[in-house]
C-alpha cells in the first residue's frame, strides 16, 4: 500500500518534472525512496518514520492512529448520538495522548476487525476483544486490561440454571465472538448468529432463543434494558481483553504496552472503568 503510494507519487513527479514538482516535493521524493531502501536492511528507523508521515498515511509512526471496533458492545464502545464511546474509546484516547498521535476510531461488524488490523487497514482493533490462541495466530495482543466472562442470560424462570444445562438448547450469540466459539462445545446446541448482541437479546426476549451467551459487561446493560431476564450466576467461560496490532508490528504494540502500563500505574485505567461500570 504505503510502496504503492510512494511509486506513484515517483511516478507523478517524473511524469511532470518541469511543472508541478517543485524542490522540496523533489526532495521529500528522494528520502522516501531511500527510506525505503534503508528499512530493509533494519536501518534509519527515524526516516522512514518521517516519510510514513509525510505521506499522510496512519501508521504508528505517523500522526495518527485508526482504530477499528464494533460499537455495539456497551459500556465497552457503543454510539452516542454521533460518537462512539465507552471504556475502549477512552482508553485508546488514553493511549494516543500518551503516544503524542490523533485516534481515529471506524466502526464495522465484529468479525471484519482482525481482517482490517491483518490488512493494515487498521493500526489496531481495540473491542472488548478476548485473547484466545486462535486469534493470535493473526494479530499480536497487548498486555490485557480487562478481565472479562461469557455470561449466559436466560428469561426469568427458565429451567436452564447453569452451564450444563445449555445441552441441546437453542442459544443465541453474536457471530465471530468467543460466546459464538465456545458455544460450539455445547451438546447438541443449536446456536443461532447474530450481527449484534442486542439482536440476540431480543430474541430471547421473543422466545426464539433459549439462551444467551455473551460478555458480562454488555450482558448487564442488556438485561437492565429488557425486562424480564436474568444472568446466571455461574459463567460460561472466564477471559481477558486486550488490543490487537497487526502481527510483526513490535514497534506499535511496545508502545501500546509501556502507555497501558503507565494507565494502570497512575489509575487512570481504573478511573476510565469507575466511568462506565463502578461508578453506575
Ligand atoms: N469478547 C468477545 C470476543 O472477543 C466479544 C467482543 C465483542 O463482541 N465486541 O469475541
Amino acid at each position: 500500500m504505503k510502496k504503492n503510494k510512494i511509486a506513484v507519487a515517483v511516478a507523478l513527479c517524473m511524469a511532470a518534472v518541469l511543472t508541478a514538482c517543485g524542490g522540496t516535493a523533489k526532495t521529500e521524493t528522494t528520502k522516501a525512496a531511500g527510506a525505503e531502501t534503508t528499512k530493509a536492511a533494519g536501518a534509519e528507523t527515524t526516516k522512514a518514520a518521517e516519510t510514513t508521515k509525510a505521506g499522510a498515511e496512519s501508521s504508528a509512526a505517523g500522526g495518527k492512529l485508526v482504530m477499528v471496533t464494533n460499537a455495539e458492545f456497551p459500556p465497552y464502545e457503543y454510539h452516542d448520538n454521533n460518537d462512539i464511546v465507552g471504556i475502549d474509546a477512552d482508553i485508546a484516547k488514553a493511549i494516543a495522548d500518551k503516544m503524542g498521535m490523533e485516534l481515529e476510531i471506524q466502526d464495522m461488524a465484529f468479525d471484519s476487525l482482525i481482517p482490517a488490523v491483518q490488512s493494515g487497514k487498521a493500526d489496531f482493533t481495540a473491542a472488548g476483544m478476548t485473547v484466545n490462541e486462535d486469534r493470535k495466530k493473526n494479530v499480536d495482543f497487548t498486555d490485557t486490561y480487562a478481565q472479562a466472562a461469557q455470561v449466559i442470560i436466560v428469561k426469568d424462570g427458565s429451567e436452564i440454571k447453569a452451564p450444563a444445562d445449555l445441552d441441546g438448547k437453542k442459544i443465541g450469540v453474536q457471530t465471530g465472538t468467543t460466546g459464538d466459539i465456545y458455544a460450539g462445545d455445547i451438546k447438541d446446541g443449536n446456536i443461532q448468529r447474530f450481527n449484534k448482541g442486542m439482536e440476540a437479546v431480543m430474541a430471547l426476549s421473543q422466545g426464539k432463543v433459549d439462551a444467551v451467551v455473551i460478555d458480562r459487561e454488555p450482558a448487564k446493560v442488556f438485561v437492565k434494558e429488557n425486562a424480564g431476564l436474568k444472568i446466571l450466576d455461574e459463567a460460561f467461560t472466564e477471559e481477558e481483553y486486550a488490543i490487537a496490532v497487526k502481527k510483526g508490528n513490535t514497534e506499535l504494540l511496545e508502545k501500546m504496552n509501556a502507555a497501558i502500563k503507565e494507565l494502570k500505574d497512575s489509575g487512570e485505567l481504573q478511573k476510565i472503568v469507575d466511568k462506565y461500570i463502578t461508578a453506575k
